[in-house]
Protein backbone atom coordinates (compact mmCIF):
# COMPACT_ATOMS: atom_id res chain seq x y z
CA UNK A 1 0.00 0.00 0.00
CA UNK A 2 1.89 3.29 -0.76
CA UNK A 3 0.96 6.00 1.61
CA UNK A 4 0.64 8.83 0.31
CA UNK A 5 0.68 11.60 3.16
CA UNK A 6 1.72 15.15 2.91
CA UNK A 7 2.29 15.09 6.92
CA UNK A 8 5.70 15.15 7.84
CA UNK A 9 4.84 12.99 11.38
CA UNK A 10 3.63 10.16 8.83
CA UNK A 11 6.13 10.36 5.89
CA UNK A 12 9.25 10.10 8.71
CA UNK A 13 7.27 6.62 9.11
CA UNK A 14 6.12 5.17 5.93
CA UNK A 15 7.87 6.63 3.36
CA UNK A 16 9.50 4.44 0.89
CA UNK A 17 9.52 1.07 2.91
CA UNK A 18 6.79 -1.21 4.41
CA UNK A 19 7.58 -4.75 4.65
CA UNK A 20 10.56 -6.80 3.76
CA UNK A 21 8.30 -9.18 0.85
CA UNK A 22 10.04 -11.84 1.81
CA UNK A 23 10.62 -12.23 5.82
CA UNK A 24 8.13 -9.85 6.62
CA UNK A 25 10.09 -7.63 8.75
CA UNK A 26 8.47 -4.15 9.84
CA UNK A 27 11.87 -2.41 10.54
CA UNK A 28 13.85 -1.60 7.67
CA UNK A 29 16.77 -4.35 7.20
CA UNK A 30 20.46 -3.26 7.34
CA UNK A 31 21.98 -4.16 4.00
CA UNK A 32 25.44 -5.17 4.98
CA UNK A 33 26.47 -6.26 1.78
CA UNK A 34 29.20 -4.37 -0.87
CA UNK A 35 27.60 -5.99 -4.18
CA UNK A 36 24.56 -7.27 -5.65
CA UNK A 37 24.38 -10.67 -8.04
CA UNK A 38 23.70 -9.90 -11.47
CA UNK A 39 20.81 -12.24 -13.03
CA UNK A 40 22.54 -12.54 -15.98
CA UNK A 41 24.94 -10.22 -18.18
CA UNK A 42 22.39 -8.63 -19.79
CA UNK A 43 20.79 -7.49 -16.30
CA UNK A 44 24.45 -6.27 -15.48
CA UNK A 45 25.35 -4.57 -19.15
CA UNK A 46 21.57 -2.99 -18.26
CA UNK A 47 22.34 -2.00 -15.24
CA UNK A 48 25.90 -0.16 -15.90
CA UNK A 49 23.86 1.59 -18.97
CA UNK A 50 21.70 3.18 -16.92
CA UNK A 51 18.71 1.40 -18.61
CA UNK A 52 17.53 -0.67 -16.24
CA UNK A 53 17.92 0.76 -12.38
CA UNK A 54 18.69 -1.59 -9.81
CA UNK A 55 21.64 -2.00 -7.20
CA UNK A 56 25.59 -2.46 -8.56
CA UNK A 57 27.66 -1.87 -5.35
CA UNK A 58 27.09 0.10 -2.20
CA UNK A 59 29.89 2.92 -2.76
CA UNK A 60 27.15 3.76 -5.82
CA UNK A 61 23.42 2.52 -3.68
CA UNK A 62 22.34 0.65 -1.41
CA UNK A 63 18.79 -0.45 -0.15
CA UNK A 64 18.85 0.76 3.11
CA UNK A 65 20.11 4.24 2.24
CA UNK A 66 17.71 4.05 -0.36
CA UNK A 67 14.70 4.12 1.94
CA UNK A 68 16.37 7.18 4.11
CA UNK A 69 16.63 8.90 0.55
CA UNK A 70 13.01 8.49 -0.60
CA UNK A 71 11.88 9.78 3.21
CA UNK A 72 13.77 12.91 3.31
CA UNK A 73 12.67 13.10 -0.44
CA UNK A 74 9.22 12.61 0.60
CA UNK A 75 10.03 15.26 3.75
CA UNK A 76 11.25 17.58 1.56
CA UNK A 77 8.69 17.20 -1.55
CA UNK A 78 11.50 16.64 -3.87
CA UNK A 79 12.57 14.91 -6.46
CA UNK A 80 15.40 12.08 -5.52
CA UNK A 81 18.08 12.23 -2.80
CA UNK A 82 21.32 10.93 -2.89
CA UNK A 83 22.90 9.93 0.60
CA UNK A 84 26.66 10.93 1.54
CA UNK A 85 29.05 10.07 4.32
CA UNK A 86 29.15 13.39 5.77
CA UNK A 87 27.50 17.04 5.70
CA UNK A 88 30.60 18.08 4.79
CA UNK A 89 30.72 15.22 1.63
CA UNK A 90 26.98 16.96 0.77
CA UNK A 91 28.55 20.08 0.63
CA UNK A 92 30.97 19.51 -0.91
CA UNK A 93 29.24 17.47 -3.89
CA UNK A 94 26.26 19.63 -3.89
CA UNK A 95 28.85 22.31 -5.44
CA UNK A 96 31.34 20.61 -7.46
CA UNK A 97 28.55 18.70 -9.40
CA UNK A 98 27.77 21.90 -11.21
CA UNK A 99 31.46 23.76 -11.20
CA UNK A 100 34.88 22.77 -12.14
CA UNK A 101 38.10 24.42 -12.42
CA UNK A 102 37.52 28.20 -13.73
CA UNK A 103 34.03 28.34 -12.46
CA UNK A 104 32.82 30.14 -9.03
CA UNK A 105 29.68 30.06 -6.87
CA UNK A 106 28.31 32.79 -5.01
CA UNK A 107 27.73 31.78 -0.56
CA UNK A 108 26.51 33.60 2.14
CA UNK A 109 28.96 34.58 4.35
CA UNK A 110 27.00 32.98 7.56
CA UNK A 111 28.23 29.49 7.33
CA UNK A 112 29.60 26.52 9.40
CA UNK A 113 33.27 27.46 9.87
CA UNK A 114 33.51 23.53 8.29
CA UNK A 115 32.12 24.86 5.28
CA UNK A 116 33.95 28.20 5.25
CA UNK A 117 37.01 26.34 4.69
CA UNK A 118 35.84 23.77 2.41
CA UNK A 119 34.83 26.68 -0.21
CA UNK A 120 37.48 29.41 0.89
CA UNK A 121 40.33 27.13 1.01
CA UNK A 122 40.09 23.56 -0.49
CA UNK A 123 37.64 23.96 -3.30
CA UNK A 124 39.67 26.98 -4.36
CA UNK A 125 42.84 24.28 -4.94
CA UNK A 126 40.47 22.28 -7.46
CA UNK A 127 40.09 25.83 -8.99
CA UNK A 128 36.37 26.77 -8.10
CA UNK A 129 36.06 30.03 -6.70
CA UNK A 130 33.66 31.17 -4.07
CA UNK A 131 32.09 34.39 -3.91
CA UNK A 132 31.28 34.97 -0.06
CA UNK A 133 28.32 38.33 0.03
CA UNK A 134 26.37 39.22 3.02
CA UNK A 135 23.26 37.18 3.02
CA UNK A 136 21.42 40.79 5.00
CA UNK A 137 21.05 41.90 1.37
CA UNK A 138 19.86 39.02 -1.47
CA UNK A 139 20.60 41.31 -4.70
CA UNK A 140 24.45 41.11 -3.23
CA UNK A 141 24.04 37.32 -4.80
CA UNK A 142 23.24 39.08 -8.27
CA UNK A 143 26.30 41.54 -8.02
CA UNK A 144 28.61 38.73 -7.16
CA UNK A 145 27.51 36.64 -10.29
CA UNK A 146 28.88 36.65 -14.00
CA UNK A 147 28.50 33.88 -16.49
CA UNK A 148 30.85 31.63 -14.87
CA UNK A 149 28.46 31.27 -11.72
CA UNK A 150 27.03 27.86 -11.51
CA UNK A 151 24.65 28.22 -8.31
CA UNK A 152 24.35 29.99 -5.19
CA UNK A 153 24.83 28.47 -1.69
CA UNK A 154 23.28 29.43 2.21
CA UNK A 155 22.79 28.64 5.09
CA UNK A 156 18.51 28.27 6.26
CA UNK A 157 19.58 29.57 10.03
CA UNK A 158 23.39 30.03 10.35
CA UNK A 159 24.87 29.97 14.01
CA UNK A 160 26.34 31.75 15.71
CA UNK A 161 24.17 35.38 14.79
CA UNK A 162 20.66 32.76 13.75
CA UNK A 163 19.69 35.18 11.33
CA UNK A 164 17.09 33.41 8.87
CA UNK A 165 18.41 33.51 5.40
CA UNK A 166 15.92 35.28 3.05
CA UNK A 167 14.95 32.09 0.74
CA UNK A 168 11.84 33.52 -1.31
CA UNK A 169 13.93 36.75 -2.04
CA UNK A 170 17.25 35.08 -2.95
CA UNK A 171 15.50 32.02 -4.64
CA UNK A 172 13.67 34.30 -6.99
CA UNK A 173 16.63 36.34 -8.26
CA UNK A 174 18.44 32.78 -8.84
CA UNK A 175 15.27 32.19 -11.08
CA UNK A 176 15.99 35.51 -13.05
CA UNK A 177 19.73 34.84 -13.57
CA UNK A 178 19.23 30.97 -14.18
CA UNK A 179 21.39 29.25 -11.23
CA UNK A 180 20.55 26.92 -8.51
CA UNK A 181 19.84 27.96 -5.06
CA UNK A 182 21.44 25.13 -2.50
CA UNK A 183 20.00 25.54 0.98
CA UNK A 184 21.62 23.64 4.00
CA UNK A 185 18.96 23.00 6.14
CA UNK A 186 20.48 21.14 8.55
CA UNK A 187 19.70 23.66 11.54
CA UNK A 188 15.85 23.41 11.23
CA UNK A 189 14.10 19.92 9.28
CA UNK A 190 10.87 19.99 9.53
CA UNK A 191 10.56 23.49 10.62
CA UNK A 192 11.53 25.11 7.30
CA UNK A 193 10.90 23.48 3.83
CA UNK A 194 12.89 25.36 1.44
CA UNK A 195 11.42 24.03 -1.82
CA UNK A 196 8.44 25.82 -0.59
CA UNK A 197 9.89 29.28 -0.72
CA UNK A 198 12.22 28.40 -4.12
CA UNK A 199 15.33 26.88 -3.28
CA UNK A 200 16.18 24.23 -6.06
CA UNK A 201 18.66 21.69 -4.11
CA UNK A 202 18.88 21.33 0.45
CA UNK A 203 21.77 19.67 1.86
CA UNK A 204 21.85 17.95 5.24
CA UNK A 205 24.40 17.21 7.83
CA UNK A 206 22.43 14.29 9.22
CA UNK A 207 24.86 13.98 11.82
CA UNK A 208 22.51 16.99 13.65
CA UNK A 209 18.72 17.25 14.04
CA UNK A 210 17.98 13.59 11.52
CA UNK A 211 20.13 11.51 13.45
CA UNK A 212 19.29 13.32 17.47
CA UNK A 213 21.00 10.14 18.77
CA UNK A 214 24.97 11.54 18.36
CA UNK A 215 25.72 8.23 16.88
CA UNK A 216 26.53 8.45 13.23
CA UNK A 217 28.12 11.15 10.97
CA UNK A 218 25.91 11.46 7.50
CA UNK A 219 24.46 13.80 5.24
CA UNK A 220 22.32 13.92 2.52
CA UNK A 221 21.47 16.49 -0.69
CA UNK A 222 18.26 16.34 -2.38
CA UNK A 223 17.54 17.81 -5.57
CA UNK A 224 13.68 19.26 -6.26
CA UNK A 225 13.97 18.47 -9.33
CA UNK A 226 12.17 22.14 -10.34
CA UNK A 227 15.34 23.79 -11.78
CA UNK A 228 15.16 23.63 -15.32
CA UNK A 229 19.05 22.96 -16.62
CA UNK A 230 18.50 22.76 -20.11
CA UNK A 231 16.82 26.00 -20.52
CA UNK A 232 20.26 27.42 -19.11
CA UNK A 233 22.31 24.91 -20.73
CA UNK A 234 25.57 26.89 -21.69
CA UNK A 235 25.61 27.62 -17.86
CA UNK A 236 25.50 23.82 -16.91
CA UNK A 237 28.05 22.02 -19.45
CA UNK A 238 28.48 19.69 -16.48
CA UNK A 239 25.00 18.10 -17.31
CA UNK A 240 24.15 19.38 -20.84
CA UNK A 241 27.41 18.19 -22.22
CA UNK A 242 28.39 14.62 -23.37
CA UNK A 243 30.40 13.08 -20.05
CA UNK A 244 33.27 12.03 -21.08
CA UNK A 245 33.26 9.96 -17.97
CA UNK A 246 30.40 7.73 -19.01
CA UNK A 247 30.70 7.06 -22.48
CA UNK A 248 29.34 10.58 -23.66
CA UNK A 249 26.27 10.20 -21.19
CA UNK A 250 24.25 13.91 -21.48
CA UNK A 251 22.53 13.53 -18.27
CA UNK A 252 19.95 15.49 -18.92
CA UNK A 253 19.04 13.56 -22.06
CA UNK A 254 20.20 10.22 -20.70
CA UNK A 255 17.86 10.19 -17.20
CA UNK A 256 14.74 11.48 -18.58
CA UNK A 257 12.80 8.74 -18.41
CA UNK A 258 13.59 8.81 -14.61
CA UNK A 259 12.09 12.15 -13.92
CA UNK A 260 13.68 15.83 -13.57
CA UNK A 261 16.84 13.95 -11.77
CA UNK A 262 19.63 14.57 -14.00
CA UNK A 263 21.47 16.26 -10.91
CA UNK A 264 21.51 13.65 -8.55
CA UNK A 265 22.13 10.94 -10.90
CA UNK A 266 25.23 12.48 -12.17
CA UNK A 267 26.30 13.46 -8.33
CA UNK A 268 25.95 9.38 -7.80
CA UNK A 269 27.21 7.96 -10.54
CA UNK A 270 30.23 10.50 -11.26
CA UNK A 271 30.85 12.19 -8.01
CA UNK A 272 30.26 9.35 -5.63
CA UNK A 273 31.37 6.60 -8.08
CA UNK A 274 34.42 8.47 -8.28
CA UNK A 275 35.35 10.01 -4.38
CA UNK A 276 33.61 7.73 -2.78
CA UNK A 277 31.86 9.21 0.03
CA UNK A 278 28.90 6.70 0.71
CA UNK A 279 26.95 6.56 4.21
CA UNK A 280 27.40 2.62 5.39
CA UNK A 281 24.13 0.87 5.41
CA UNK A 282 23.90 0.81 9.28
CA UNK A 283 24.98 4.62 9.69
CA UNK A 284 21.83 4.80 6.98
CA UNK A 285 19.27 2.86 9.76
CA UNK A 286 20.69 4.62 12.48
CA UNK A 287 19.35 7.93 10.77
CA UNK A 288 16.13 6.06 9.59
CA UNK A 289 15.70 5.60 13.59
CA UNK A 290 16.23 8.99 14.31
CA UNK A 291 13.79 10.56 11.45
CA UNK A 292 11.00 8.36 12.75
CA UNK A 293 10.52 10.66 15.99
CA UNK A 294 12.23 13.96 13.60
CA UNK A 295 9.36 16.25 13.53
CA UNK A 296 8.34 15.41 17.43
CA UNK A 297 11.78 16.23 18.41
CA UNK A 298 11.50 19.70 16.57
CA UNK A 299 8.75 20.49 18.31
CA UNK A 300 10.19 20.18 21.73
CA UNK A 301 13.52 21.03 20.66
CA UNK A 302 11.92 24.36 19.68
CA UNK A 303 9.40 24.51 23.15
CA UNK A 304 12.06 23.93 25.00
CA UNK A 305 14.39 26.66 23.42
CA UNK A 306 11.61 29.23 23.52
CA UNK A 307 11.24 28.60 26.72
CA UNK A 308 15.13 28.99 28.25
CA UNK A 309 15.83 32.18 25.77
CA UNK A 310 12.51 33.63 27.71
CA UNK A 311 14.22 32.72 31.04
CA UNK A 312 17.38 34.01 30.24
CA UNK A 313 16.52 37.38 29.02
CA UNK A 314 15.43 37.84 32.68
CA UNK A 315 18.72 36.70 34.18
CA UNK A 316 21.10 39.51 36.00
CA UNK A 317 23.94 38.08 34.41
CA UNK A 318 22.79 37.83 30.83
CA UNK A 319 23.50 41.11 28.18
CA UNK A 320 21.70 39.69 25.29
CA UNK A 321 19.87 36.50 23.96
CA UNK A 322 20.67 36.02 20.48
CA UNK A 323 17.25 33.29 19.42
CA UNK A 324 15.24 34.20 16.19
CA UNK A 325 11.61 34.12 18.39
CA UNK A 326 13.54 37.05 20.17
CA UNK A 327 14.30 39.04 17.40
CA UNK A 328 12.78 42.45 15.96
CA UNK A 329 11.68 44.09 12.53
CA UNK A 330 13.52 42.47 9.39
CA UNK A 331 15.29 39.44 11.04
CA UNK A 332 11.74 38.71 13.20
CA UNK A 333 9.97 38.87 9.77
CA UNK A 334 12.51 36.86 7.84
CA UNK A 335 12.39 33.67 10.32
CA UNK A 336 8.20 34.35 10.04
CA UNK A 337 8.82 33.43 6.65
CA UNK A 338 10.39 30.38 6.88
CA UNK A 339 10.22 28.99 9.60
CA UNK A 340 6.56 27.31 11.00
CA UNK A 341 5.98 25.62 14.38
CA UNK A 342 9.09 26.91 16.06
CA UNK A 343 12.74 28.81 15.55
CA UNK A 344 14.71 25.32 16.95
CA UNK A 345 16.79 24.31 19.23
CA UNK A 346 19.57 27.11 18.59
CA UNK A 347 20.14 30.07 20.75
CA UNK A 348 23.31 32.21 22.02
CA UNK A 349 23.52 34.74 24.69
CA UNK A 350 26.23 37.07 25.96
CA UNK A 351 27.29 37.33 29.68
CA UNK A 352 27.91 40.68 31.12
CA UNK A 353 31.12 39.46 32.35
CA UNK A 354 32.57 38.60 28.72
CA UNK A 355 35.09 35.80 28.17
CA UNK A 356 36.27 34.84 31.61
CA UNK A 357 32.67 35.17 32.75
CA UNK A 358 31.42 32.76 29.35
CA UNK A 359 34.63 29.87 30.56
CA UNK A 360 33.16 29.90 33.78
CA UNK A 361 29.94 29.35 33.06
CA UNK A 362 31.14 26.44 30.77
CA UNK A 363 33.14 24.67 32.97
CA UNK A 364 30.52 24.32 36.11
CA UNK A 365 27.83 22.75 33.96
CA UNK A 366 26.59 19.16 34.71
CA UNK A 367 24.24 18.17 32.91
CA UNK A 368 25.02 20.03 29.82
CA UNK A 369 27.56 18.69 27.21
CA UNK A 370 30.41 20.74 26.48
CA UNK A 371 30.53 19.66 22.86
CA UNK A 372 31.36 20.96 19.25
CA UNK A 373 28.12 20.27 18.15
CA UNK A 374 24.84 20.46 17.49
CA UNK A 375 21.27 19.09 17.32
CA UNK A 376 21.61 16.04 20.04
CA UNK A 377 18.28 15.21 22.08
CA UNK A 378 21.04 16.00 25.20
CA UNK A 379 21.46 19.58 25.83
CA UNK A 380 24.40 21.07 24.38
CA UNK A 381 26.97 23.97 25.04
CA UNK A 382 29.78 26.00 23.67
CA UNK A 383 31.90 29.25 24.39
CA UNK A 384 32.88 29.67 20.69
CA UNK A 385 35.30 32.74 21.33
CA UNK A 386 37.82 29.80 22.88
CA UNK A 387 37.02 27.41 21.02
CA UNK A 388 35.14 26.80 17.75
CA UNK A 389 36.66 30.66 16.81
CA UNK A 390 39.20 31.09 18.60
CA UNK A 391 41.91 31.24 15.57
CA UNK A 392 39.98 34.12 14.45
CA UNK A 393 41.31 37.80 15.03
CA UNK A 394 39.09 39.72 17.54
CA UNK A 395 37.37 41.39 14.38
CA UNK A 396 36.77 38.92 12.60
CA UNK A 397 35.12 36.82 15.88
CA UNK A 398 32.86 40.07 15.99
CA UNK A 399 32.33 39.76 12.50
CA UNK A 400 31.26 36.27 12.56
CA UNK A 401 28.77 37.41 15.84
CA UNK A 402 30.91 36.15 18.15
CA UNK A 403 31.64 38.11 21.01
CA UNK A 404 33.67 37.15 23.81
CA UNK A 405 31.10 36.34 26.81
CA UNK A 406 28.74 34.46 23.74
CA UNK A 407 27.59 30.71 24.49
CA UNK A 408 25.32 29.11 22.01
CA UNK A 409 23.43 26.22 22.86
CA UNK A 410 21.38 23.43 21.51
CA UNK A 411 18.98 23.20 23.80
CA UNK A 412 17.28 19.50 23.99
CA UNK A 413 14.68 16.97 25.12
CA UNK A 414 15.32 17.17 28.76
CA UNK A 415 12.77 18.35 31.07
CA UNK A 416 12.50 22.00 31.30
CA UNK A 417 13.09 21.99 35.34
CA UNK A 418 16.35 20.18 34.77
CA UNK A 419 17.29 22.38 31.72
CA UNK A 420 16.64 25.62 33.85
CA UNK A 421 18.63 24.11 37.00
CA UNK A 422 21.79 23.55 35.00
CA UNK A 423 21.58 26.41 33.50
CA UNK A 424 20.88 28.97 36.85
CA UNK A 425 23.55 27.28 38.60
CA UNK A 426 26.36 27.42 35.94
CA UNK A 427 25.13 31.58 35.72
CA UNK A 428 25.62 31.60 39.87
CA UNK A 429 29.09 30.94 39.14
CA UNK A 430 29.56 33.20 35.97
N1 LIG B 1 26.37 22.16 7.88
C1 LIG B 1 26.14 22.63 9.12
C2 LIG B 1 25.15 23.75 9.31
C3 LIG B 1 26.80 22.08 10.23
O1 LIG B 1 26.56 22.56 11.47
C4 LIG B 1 27.73 21.03 10.01
C5 LIG B 1 28.48 20.43 11.14
O2 LIG B 1 28.53 20.96 12.24
C6 LIG B 1 27.95 20.58 8.70
C7 LIG B 1 27.24 21.16 7.67
C8 LIG B 1 28.93 19.48 8.43
O3 LIG B 1 28.37 18.26 8.76
P1 LIG B 1 29.19 16.96 9.19
O4 LIG B 1 29.81 17.23 10.51
O5 LIG B 1 28.14 15.89 9.21
O6 LIG B 1 30.21 16.72 8.11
Amino acid sequence: MAINSKNPETIVLHAGWRADPTTGSVAVPIHQTTSYLFRDTDHAANLFALSEMGNIYTRIMNPTQDVLEQRITALEGGAAALATSSGQAASTFAVMNLCQAGDNFVTSTDLYGGTWNLFANTLKQFGIEARFVDPADPEAFVRASDDKTRCWYAETLPNPKLQAFPIKEVAALAEQIGVPLIMDNTACPVLCKPFDHGAHIIVYSTTKFIGGHGTSIGGMIVDSGKFDWEKHGARFPLLTQPDASYHGAVWTEAVKPLGPVAYIIRARVILQRDLGSAMSPMNAFQFIQGLETLPLRMRVHSDNAAAVAHWLAKHPKVEKVIYPGAMQGESRRRANAILKHGYGALLGFELKGGAEAGKRFINKLEMFYHVANIGDSRSLAIHPASTTHSQLSDADKLATGVTPGYVRLSIGLEHMDDILADLSQALDAA
